[in-house]
């Protein structure tokens, strides 16, 4: 279907963008496009006026920030899977980043754009929410950080609201006391996860914690706690990994298929972040 008509501006910088979002009351911003085109052409919404950020400078990078690597909103998701400092200090980000669709995805879809979407089938938000990371957001009020548990607010909702703009997202470093995992069950290669799960655990005084999210498991990213509390007192995480979640039934899997497969790549992730570290 060809798109409903709408208006379409190029900001020139982010207080450009941030004086055009405020110009009108039906105003979307652009980045990859990889989202928001389809939902366009299926005239799902109808936006009066794109403002295309994609050009704005000083928005693509990923930084050393001290305890954390800083990644700019404007980050492909290629850039993300490729960043040396990500590999070496947060690898977890840089693996399921190249793990998105394919590599035409992986070279206009942007990190900032996936987490703003809020769609539960996305890989970034469960990385995020695994990792407890922290996503700034610039608009007329000035910049917000907002922790990754208070992002996500339903399905395509999240705490950005119509007048701002997602800047940063800041992962911490992991040190040698952490593992990881992320495991991404789907039918073909390019496809969003039917299921997927990330792990972080970490050895701590004599013990071994983790925290577990689940992709597509509900209208959010969510964090399996049943899953968690299992891993610290040495039960089976795969057992309870659905505790608490509400997954869809679809074309791809049953609501109960899902729910088979979270205890098995729960309990198969936690098992290679373990072995991990
Ligand atoms: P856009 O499409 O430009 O925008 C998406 C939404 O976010 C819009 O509402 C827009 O207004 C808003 N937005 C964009 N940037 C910002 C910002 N900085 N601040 C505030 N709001 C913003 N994703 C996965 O996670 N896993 C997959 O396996 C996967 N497979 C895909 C396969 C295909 C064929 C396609 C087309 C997409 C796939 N995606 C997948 C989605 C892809 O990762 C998108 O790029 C991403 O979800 C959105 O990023 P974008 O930059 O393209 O955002």
């Amino acid at each position: 279907m060809i798109p409903a008509p709408f208006d379409y501006e190029v900001a020139e910088s982010l207080e450009h963008a941030i004086a055009l979002l405020g110009s009108r009351s039906d105003v979307k911003l652009l980045s990859g496009g990889h989202s928001l085109l389809p939902l366009l052409r299926l005239r799902v919404t109808r936006p009066a006026l794109l403002v295309d950020i994609a050009r704005i400078d000083g928005l693509s990078y990923v930084r050393d920030a001290g305890d954390a690597i800083a990644i700019g909103a404007l980050t492909r998701h290629h850039d993300v899977a490729t960043a040396p400092l990500l590999q070496e200090h947060n690898p977890l980000v840089s693996y399921s980043a190249g793990l998105i669709g394919d590599p035409q995805v992986r070279h206009r879809g942007t990190i900032g754009g996936s987490l703003a979407h809020g769609d539960p089938a996305s890989d970034l938000p469960a990385v995020l929410l695994a990792l407890d990371g922290e996503i700034d957001i610039v608009g007329p009020r000035g910049t917000r950080t907002v922790a990754a548990a208070a992002f996500f607010e339903g399905v395509f909702q999240t705490a950005v609201a119509a007048d701002e703009i997602v800047t940063e997202v800041r992962v911490p470093k992991l040190t040698g006391d952490h593992g990881w995992s992320y495991l991404k069950f789907r039918r073909r290669a390019q496809d969003w996860a039917t299921v997927g799960v990330a792990v972080v655990t970490e050895r701590k005084n004599g013990g071994r914690k983790a925290a577990i999210s689940l992709v597509n498991m509900g209208a959010t990213p969510l964090r399996a706690h049943a899953a968690e509390e299992a891993v610290a007192s040495g039960g089976d995480p795969g057992a309870v990994a659905a505790d608490g979640t509400d997954p869809p039934s679809d074309t791809n899997a049953s609501a109960e298929y899902r729910r088979h497969l979270a205890g098995v790549l729960v309990r198969r992730a936690v098992e290679e972040a373990t072995a991990s570290a």
